[in-house]
């Protein structure tokens, strides 16, 4: 008989997932020689995007943020612009915008997604915005159909910030696809990475030349290698915002088995779902909610806390039993550059503000096996809610 040792191993938070060519891809750029960016794998990657997500245009970028950036040029704002996003996101969903000038204008969370409240949205635009920006989070969609309904009525783009939902759908639509322009992560704790990385998708084809242009220093040198024009010059603002080809080598191995990593993931999310249900109905503790219509991407696995005060107590109670378990965005309308740089809608932010210090994500990689993933549920079987200071406690039922 083996006794059961004292100290489990941790349950690691996050392990970036390790596609199986990737090593035969990477020797394979060097070997070569061509690693600038726009090359076969680059190519490849691009191919596999454009497949998932239904857009016409994929553009690899060296992240999310810069992926961001470019759609804030391409739209061509200019100082005092508005454009309308939640409060609840990470901060280069507001800070690519304000580079250009533009005023972040901070709008509310529904309580159940988590997602920008489509109610709140009428009242925070004025005659200066620009464009409305769509944060699925958790890979959960935002409620396009009212979203679409409001920018068409006012004549305004939407742009998706898809960090989270590649291998998501709304009715049937892949996220990535549904806005003029939408921005991809692939940064190392996302579902699909290469370290750092990104794209950004051009749906709208009166838009995509110009994304090249400014994607590529400014110049034309993609239409100069296309034989459209005879010489490359300078012809647009822009900047550095090729990926390089090891990265994209790295995200090519990783989208050939996209949905190997989908699979393993959902089982891990599908497992907290199911097993957690009956003790979060108990402890006043709300789990993810994917409304009807919508398939998500297991990005996150995310518990909202009765209180802060149980939030604290939780994290503390899975770190004793070696679970790393971790908080998620701080709302940007309270952040020092959101106040400096942004604006509150009309209404404020209140439930941004109680989801932030209530949240907890829990440990979802394919590097977490069913048994680690039953250790974090027998962790948080064992808690109870009801924490002492939790004089801020409320029903989220
Ligand atoms: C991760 C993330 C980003 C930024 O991604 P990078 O590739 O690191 O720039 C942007 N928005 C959201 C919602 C994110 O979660």
């Amino acid at each position: 008989m083996t006794t059961t040792p004292v100290t489990a191993p941790t349950v690691p938070f996050h392990v970036p997932h390790v596609a199986e060519r990737q090593d035969a891809y990477l020797r394979h750029v060097l070997e070569t020689g061509e690693l600038d960016g726009d090359g076969p794998y680059t190519a490849r990657a691009t191919e596999l995007l454009e497949r998932l997500t239904g857009s016409p245009h994929a553009l690899l970028t060296p992240s999310c943020t810069h992926a961001l950036e470019i759609a804030a040029l391409l739209l061509d704002l200019a100082p005092g612009d508005e454009v309308v996003m939640p409060s609840f996101t990470f901060a280069p969903t507001a800070s690519a915008f304000a580079l250009r000038g533009a005023v972040p204008v901070f709008v509310d969370c529904r309580p159940d997604t988590l997602n920008l409240d489509e109610t709140l949205l009428e009242a925070a635009i004025t005659d200066r915005t620009r464009a409305i920006v769509a944060v699925h989070y958790a890979g959960v969609a935002c409620e396009m159909t009212a979203i679409e309904r409001v920018a068409r009525d006012r004549g305004l783009p939407v742009i998706e910030d898809n960090a989270h939902g590649l291998g998501s759908s709304y009715h049937g639509r892949p996220l990535g696809g549904l806005g003029t322009l939408a921005a991809l992560s692939f940064h190392a704790t996302k579902n699909a990475h290469c370290g750092k990385g990104g794209a950004l998708l051009v749906n709208d084809e009166t838009l995509a030349d110009r994304a090249t242009i400014i994607r590529d220093r400014g110049t034309n040198r993609r239409q100069y290698f296309q034989g459209r024009v005879d010489k490359y010059r300078w012809v647009d603002l822009g900047s550095s915002y090729i990926l390089p080809e090891l990265l994209a080598a790295l995200l090519a191995a990783q989208l050939e088995e996209f949905e190997v990593i989908q699979r393993h993931r959902h089982a891990v999310w599908h497992h907290y779902q199911t097993r957690l249900a009956d003790w979060a109905g108990r402890e006043g503790v709300a789990l993810p909610t994917v409304p009807p219509g919508r398939t998500h991407s297991a990005h996150l696995y995310h518990l909202v806390l009765p209180s802060a005060a149980d939030r604290a107590a939780l994290l503390s109670h899975l770190a004793e039993r070696g679970v790393r378990a971790t908080f998620h965005f701080q709302p940007l309308h309270t952040s020092p550059a959101g106040l400096r740089h942004g604006r509150t809608a009309p209404g404020g932010c209140p439930v941004s503000e109680r989801v932030a210090d209530r949240l907890v994500r829990l440990p979802l990689h394919t590097g977490l096996d069913e048994a680690q993933a039953e250790r974090v549920v027998a962790a948080l079987r064992s808690f109870r809610t009801g924490a002492t200071g939790a004089a801020d406690r409320e029903d989220w039922s």
